[in-house]
């Protein structure tokens, strides 16, 4: 088959994403604005039962923050966040709490932010990532369980257990460490891999050296994603990623011709969840030399022009809908 679907979409090499658990108000001091700046979007995790709230958790670091409330959440995802479900209480969550931890946590989110919520984040530590909590949130329909696991996530993985990088100042004894603002990019470049940060509010200094990192290494972090990764990074919001990344797992191909005349192809997905809202894969296909000079394809007979990656290649970004029609061909080469 010359059709393949690329690992991430647009022909990317790799994938930068950020989240910022408890999705505090202090966002706004320095975290959006240099989002903004850079052109990234991120991604927050909020716990359901403090919507809103002066943060009043145990012996949590940030409380005394705020959290924001369904408006503010809103005004993220219109500047292109998105918003995960942190729990409702931010404990380790037992079997008789499910529901209340999981589905009733998402309800309240969803009501106020009036989208859906299709991740569900470990509070505390990976304790939070047990079985009977993985199997509860397939069950509900989530997409992905975010943890505290400090890896790269890879295309060909199934991506129920979600690595995230922590972007923190130090890491906790008896690791301790140096702020790297390089930390895991050769690694993800090589394997093709999707890096998560994580931290919480960068302010001025850390508000905990094991738990967030400063504005400062906040900016270093993302001016370091966009040099070293140029044209070749992908920095999305995780909704769009683990959208992507299950259309392709997903995706079902049917060879109707590959010949001189034409190489055509139906495409559709075989067991893909009703809750990804984006349908969108990138192609690239190997083609004929004529057939780059005028690289027209037709998806469902209406005709688009690809791009040419390499010689022989040519890559397309196609909305699958079910039995889409995609065909190649020679263009008009005069
Ligand atoms: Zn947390």
């Amino acid at each position: 088959m010359n059709i393949k679907a690329c690992d991430w979409k647009y022909g990317k090499k790799w994938v930068y994403s950020i989240t910022y658990d408890e999705g505090l108000v202090d966002l706004n001091k320095f975290a959006i604005p240099i989002h903004e700046e850079f052109g990234v979007p991120g991604h927050v995790e909020v716990v359901a039962g403090q919507l809103g709230e002066i943060r009043n958790l145990g012996q949590s670091s940030y409380n005394g923050m705020r959290h924001m409330n369904g408006k503010e959440l809103k005004e993220l995802i219109d500047i292109g966040w998105g918003v995960g479900n942190h729990s409702w209480s931010h404990e380790i969550i037992e079997e008789n709490m499910l529901d209340k931890e999981l589905r009733e946590a998402r309800d309240v989110i969803e009501e106020a932010i009036d989208s859906k919520v299709h991740f569900y984040c470990a509070p505390g530590n990976n304790i939070n990532m047990a079985d009977h909590i993985l199997d509860e949130a397939r069950n509900l329909g989530y997409l992905g369980a975010m943890s505290l696991t400090d890896a790269l996530n890879r295309p060909g993985e199934e991506l129920f257990w979600i690595n995230r990088t922590a972007l923190h100042d130090q890491f906790y004894e008896p690791f301790f460490s140096e702020f790297d603002p390089f930390r895991n990019i050769a690694h993800a470049e090589k394997q093709n891999g999707w890096i998560i940060d994580y931290c919480h509010c960068p302010l001025e200094e850390p508000v905990h050296p094991n738990k967030d990192c400063s504005e400062s290494q906040l900016r270093q972090r993302l001016e370091t994603v966009i040099e070293l990764g140029g044209s070749e990074v992908w920095c999305a919001v995780p909704e769009e990623v683990i959208f992507y990344h299950l259309c392709r797992r997903h995706l079902k191909t049917e060879v109707v011709a590959e010949n001189d005349e034409q190489q055509s192809y139906i495409l559709g997905f075989q067991g893909l969840s009703n809750q990804v809202e984006n349908r969108d894969l990138t192609f690239e296909i190997i083609v004929p030399t004529g057939w780059c000079r005028s690289p027209v394809y037709w998806v469902d007979e209406t005709p688009c022009l690809a791009e040419v990656v390499r010689p022989n290649t040519l890559r397309c970004t196609v909305t699958i809908k079910q039995d889409t029609k995609l065909r190649f061909g020679p263009g008009k080469n005069s």
